[in-house]
């Protein structure tokens, strides 16, 4: 599966800021609650020192149970936790029963300890100390309500934070992926644009001296390299189907020459051989001649020198002449060829004689695929207002998986059949081209052993 970049970023911003946001919300409610109880138990120290003072100063004279009287109405002692017993031995008051917590464990002291009871927690702090010669264990204590309700809404928080923070940074994410990667996208639609037809063309180079930049000076110095390439393959094709045009020119002329004396009747068996040498060789010439004329205008399309002319032309006219031009092929094979136009005239933005090709190669096409007997069919129409020509035979028919591939430069399904027919595979992409040039696109649909349709849409 693909994820886009932008999304990619997003997610990974989200990712980032999810550990950093835990990380950093659990160092800070580890220092507030550090702090909180650091302050709680200095409190408490303090109140227990003057708790040991009051108890050291008055035990002596009043005893036990009066000092507990006394304890009580003193505030500032807070003694509503209080428990204090004698070191190892029994317990001598106590003050802890409204809070329901354990009695605190006095074997190590001095000792600070989180007691829980119902609903709340208490912080105790338990001392030794020596009263007139006797040890005590003294455990004093401070409700942890306060810090125990901040702490509560502190981590309330922190929860309720952190999906507002993810989406916050998922959006900032998104929209910082859009923006950096918003001169990528020029680039690319920039890139797809760009085909064997319009190499010369260059991919815009944004002024943001950054990668982005670096990458379309990149892209337009390998574009440069690849039109250099093709410019050369297009020479190459040029030059070689204009060098091979004379000699076989030559040879055509010679052979035909040779073939323009009558063969006589009584010819021998070695003259009929040479005779029949002749023709073969006449035979191969033409087809190449065909051959370096389509190469020729494959390389004159693909170099782009010859603008075509494209003028207001009645593609009825020229279509129907095409037709009269093709009839004689056509009656050779005894083939039925009808024209038929929904309008009497159709007009499109042509060149007169590209179009003429396109007609040509279509109905050639056509008429060698269509056996004797066949008919072909041409119509000129206007379905959803656009011109449409259908040139339809009852012909051997494309296979499905050849389909999509005629159009493609020395293309041939059967090659020993176009061979014999004198195709190179060459005809379909000249009138692929040429369609092209007039902005409308050719397609093919077939039944094999049924016949086939090339359809012709105008823009
Ligand atoms: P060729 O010059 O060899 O005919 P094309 O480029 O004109 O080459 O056609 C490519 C191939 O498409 C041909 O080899 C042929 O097999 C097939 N083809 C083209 N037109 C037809 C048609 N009307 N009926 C059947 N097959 C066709």
């Amino acid at each position: 599966m693909r994820i886009p970049i932008r999304i990619r970023l997003a997610l990974t911003y989200c990712a980032v800021f999810c550990v950093l946001i835990a990380a950093l919300e659990a160092a800070a409610y580890w220092s507030v609650r550090e702090a909180i109880h650091s302050i709680v138990d200095r409190e408490l120290e303090t109140r227990v020192a003057g708790l040991e003072d009051h108890i050291g100063r008055h035990l002596q004279r009043y005893g036990w149970p009066q000092l507990g009287a006394s304890l009580s109405e003193r505030p500032a002692f807070q003694p509503d936790y209080l428990f204090v017993r004698r070191t190892g031995g029994e317990v001598v008051f106590d003050r802890t029963w409204a809070h329901q917590v354990p009695v605190p464990d006095s074997s190590a002291v001095p000792q600070v300890a989180t007691l829980e009871g119902p609903g709340h927690a208490l912080r105790v702090i338990t001392t030794r100390k020596i009263f007139g010669g006797t040890p005590y264990d003294v455990s004093c204590a401070t409700d942890l309500w306060i810090p125990a309700t901040i702490l509560r809404r502190l981590w309330l928080w922190m929860i309720l934070s952190v999906p507002a923070v993810l989406l916050l940074a998922s959006a900032a994410g998104y929209w910082i992926g859009g923006r950096a990667l918003r001169p990528v996208s020029g680039i690319i639609s920039a890139a797809k644009s760009i085909d064997s037809n319009s190499l010369a063309d260059r991919i815009r180079v944004p002024d943001t001296g950054d990668e982005i930049q670096s990458l379309a000076e990149t892209m337009n110095g390998m574009l440069e390299r690849i039109e250099d390439g093709f410019r050369q393959v297009r020479q190459f094709t040029d030059n070689a189907s204009h060098e091979l045009r004379t000699p076989i020119a030559i040879i055509r002329a010679a052979a035909e020459v040779a073939l323009l004396k009558p063969a006589s009747l009584k010819a021998s068996t070695e003259e009929r051989g040479y005779r029949e040498a002749l023709h073969r060789i006449l035979r191969q010439a033409e087809g190449s001649t065909k051959l370096i004329e389509e190469m020729l205008e494959l390389a004159r399309v693909d170099s782009n020198t010859e603008k075509p002319s494209l003028v207001p032309l009645d593609v009825v006219r020229s279509l129907s002449h095409a037709c009269a031009e093709m009839s004689a092929l056509a009656a050779a094979k005894r083939l039925k060829l009808t024209f038929r136009t929904s309008q009497p005239e159709v007009s499109v933005q042509g060149d007169e004689e590209r179009l003429r090709r396109l007609w040509l190669i279509l109905l050639d096409n056509a008429v060698k695929y269509t056996p004797d007997g066949g008919s072909i069919t041409v119509l000129v129409h206007c379905p959803d207002g656009k011109p449409v020509c259908d040139i339809s035979d009852t012909g051997i028919g494309i296979a499905p998986e050849h389909l999509g591939r005629i159009f493609e430069r020395f293309y041939r399904i059967d090659k020993a059949r176009s061979r014999a027919e004198g195709g190179a595979g060459l005809g379909l992409a000249i009138a692929s081209e040429i369609a092209k040039v007039h902005h409308a696109v050719i397609a093919a649909t077939s039944t094999p052993g049924h016949g086939s349709n090339f359809r012709v849409t105008f823009p």
